[in-house]
């Protein structure tokens, strides 16, 4: 068989499958049969055609893992069987800000996934320089969880030393869950994370982590927990309200990093970002430094990923997977695709 099955999503809310040709490696490259594809919040937005940089027809598949399959020629350091992830963010490699690594900045980036094809199909082509290796016994779940805590790593490090500092997270799914950790592995002295479903909250508390509930009261009750206004805030929802009481509860001269996607502009309290000289900091993927720190920290089991691994879809429910996601009824957390499973 020459051709394969490949998920694409052709227009908004829409998932359907076409044939490809089956990948051939060329010099640099390498093929892996993919094992676990986890669904970001980004793919949802884009999947409703919400997601600000991306258009269709696309193919999903940013976060995953596999094993290798086959090495095209000129590749070194690689055996069939092999456990990695990919690192999707691909920059141009020479202008200044790819020089240092900010690859999220470069102006020509290029992401898998995004403005290129994902990893939904069985077999996925990649230069050899993305992939990053695993022992095997990390397991396809953890090492598809890469691209997520790195992430979580970039947007930690936007804060010089956190040692001793106060954080409060809006938001308890997979990145918010991601960076408090990350925050308490940097020296974070209190962590508190709000979460208006009862689902993440409980396994927030599982990770040891204190939560609160959104409601009228919060931006006190913020402040009660802490015993002062904390100096350190992440928005990992990617909506008004939470950013505004990011803005509203940290310290004069604190920080706030948005890690949130927004679908809409918000509108933001400017005034108390001016009049408390809040570092207001948005920021975007990782650089390989933060990629390969993330795929260390998995490796040494330095953050605990099982919790928040909730649901398994096989690669031909892909569309399932996504309408389970978007009904406000369903409970999940990372919710992966299964390419081993038909
Ligand atoms: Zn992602
Ligand atoms: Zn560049």
């Amino acid at each position: 068989m020459n051709t394969m099955l490949q998920a694409y999503v052709p227009r908004a809310h829409e998932m359907a499958f076409r044939e490809i040709e089956r990948p051939v490696p060329s010099a640099g490259e390498v093929v892996i049969k993919v094992s676990r594809i986890g669904i970001c919040g980004s793919d949802i937005h884009a999947f409703k055609g919400k997601h600000p940089i991306v258009s269709f027809p696309l193919t999903p598949g940013h976060e995953f893992s596999g094993y290798i399959e086959e090495l095209g020629p000129e590749v070194e350091g690689w055996s069939k069987g092999d456990l990695v992830t990919v690192e999707p963010a691909i920059g141009c490699g020479t202008c200044p800000k790819c020089q240092v690594g900010l690859i999220g900045q470069c102006n020509t980036l290029q992401f898998i996934g995004g403005g290129l094809p994902g990893a939904g199909s069985p077999l996925f082509k990649v230069n050899q320089k993305q992939v990053v290796k695993f022992p095997q016994e990390v397991g396809p779940d953890d090492s598809a969880m890469t691209e997520p805590l790195a992430v979580a790593i970039h947007a930690v490090q936007k804060i010089s030393d956190l040692n001793y500092k106060n954080v409060f997270i809006a938001g308890g799914g997979t990145i918010g869950l991601l960076v408090a950790q990350v925050s308490r592995l940097s020296g974070a002295s209190r962590i508190l994370i709000s979460e208006k479903q009862d689902y993440r909250a409980q396994i927030a508390r599982k990770l040891g982590l204190a939560t609160v509930s959104p409601n009228p009261a919060l931006e006190k009750e913020i402040i009660q927990f802490f015993g002062a206004v904390p100096k350190v805030t992440f928005e990992c929802v990617g909506a008004e309200a939470p950013l505004n009481t990011c803005i509203h509860v940290v310290e004069r001269g604190g920080y706030v990093i948005v890690a949130g996607v927004y679908e809409e502009p918000p509108k933001t309290d400017m005034v108390q970002v001016q009049d408390k000289e809040i570092n207001l900091s948005g920021t975007l993927m990782y650089t390989f430094d933060d990629f390969r720190k993330a795929a260390d920290w998995i490796t040494k089991k330095k953050v605990t990923l099982s919790p928040l691994q909730t649901h398994h879809f096989p690669f031909r429910q892909w569309g399932e997977a996504y309408r389970f996601i978007e009904s406000p009824q369903s409970d999940y957390l990372k919710v992966f695709i299964d390419m081993d499973e038909p």
